[in-house]
């Protein structure tokens, strides 16, 4: 299907309204609470190996193979490492080419943006806090400064009740997919699930192999997923042995190994939210590809 001419559609204007006091907001609000801002990276030896398959996105150049950035969650980790940095964050554009079937899940992009955050020697529980006040300030803002943008496109939001509903996945009886689907539309507020097995770099407990100390957060009103985040795996010992699990290529992740195999890296939590999906959200629109001008849809011909 070809890209639709999103950039002339009427609540464009409205809509990039919403973003730009929603960007301003979260990135106030880090700032605020004394988070240093670092540029995003786009081409590197290593990026994240995410947990559900993608093309390839890699580039040649003079003869070093380079992959375009997946998530900088590993740049996170190796920024942390000098003392006196502890809490970062990254506007950080991604490229994931996801495969054609996710064009009718309403969510995906092949290009996108994440507001990517790191903090050394957190805990799950103090990121989570975190995410929320930043989340519950950023929709206060745009409910003070867009409400007539709100209105525009018929859009009511509420500003959500913290603490947020917590679930964990261990108490599904159903996959944790359908679950997250099913209550993201029940749900009239944003809520968090614990507890997905996924990547090499999300902390799995110590004891209780198969627990994971990660969390989304997912959005009401059938919005579905916000952010991902985890306490991550900083030992050697456990990346090697977890990537070995997964199958995948240890020389592919060299030179992230060699600064591990050296216990250079620190413990830390964070995350990454999906700044389309947050428009998408705050705006009330079903397709992500109706938030942006230039948005690229998996399985759609890209035009511009
Ligand atoms: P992940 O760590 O893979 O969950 O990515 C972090 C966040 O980025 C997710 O929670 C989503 O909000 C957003 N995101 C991930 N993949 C996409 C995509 N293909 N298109 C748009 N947003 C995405
Ligand atoms: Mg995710």
């Amino acid at each position: 299907m070809k890209q639709k001419l999103t950039l002339i559609s009427k609540d464009m204007l409205p809509i990039l309204k919403i973003q730009s006091t929603a960007i301003k907001a979260l990135t106030d609000f880090l700032d605020k609470n004394e988070f240093l801002q670092m540029m995003p990276v786009m081409l590197s030896t290593v990026t994240d190996p995410l947990c559900h398959s993608v093309y390839d996105a890699k580039i040649n150049y003079l003869g070093q193979e380079l992959q375009l950035t997946k998530s900088m969650i590993l740049h996170k980790q190796l920024a942390l490492i000098p003392d006196e940095i502890s809490k970062i964050y990254i506007m950080s554009p991604n490229i994931r080419l996801e495969k054609a079937n996710c064009e009718s899940s309403g969510r995906h992009l092949i290009e996108f943006s994440q507001l990517d955050i790191e903090m050394k020697k957190a805990r799950k529980k103090e990121f989570m806090q975190l995410a929320e006040e930043m989340v519950v300030y950023a929709i206060t803002k745009v409910k003070e400064k867009n409400s007539k943008e709100l209105e525009q496109l018929g859009r009511k939001l509420q500003i959500p009740k913290t603490p947020f509903k917590v679930y964990d996945s261990k108490d599904f009886k159903e996959s944790i997919n359908d679950a997250e689907k099913r209550l993201s539309k029940e749900a009239t507020e944003p809520f968090w699930i614990l507890n997905h097995k996924r990547e090499f770099y999300d902390m799995e407990d110590k004891t209780e192999k198969g627990y994971y100390h990660n969390y989304d957060l997912i959005w009401p009103e059938g919005f579905g997923e916000a952010l991902s985040g985890a306490e991550r795996e900083f030992e050697f010992k456990e990346i090697v042995r977890k990537m070995k699990e997964r199958g995948m290529n240890l020389e592919d992740y060299e030179s992230y190994l060699n600064v591990a195999s050296k216990k250079l890296l620190k413990p830390s939590a964070g995350g990454g939210l999906g700044i389309e999906r947050f428009v998408r959200y705050l705006a009330g629109k079903r397709h992500i590809s109706e938030i942006s001008p230039f948005a690229k849809v998996p399985g759609r011909k890209i035009t511009f």
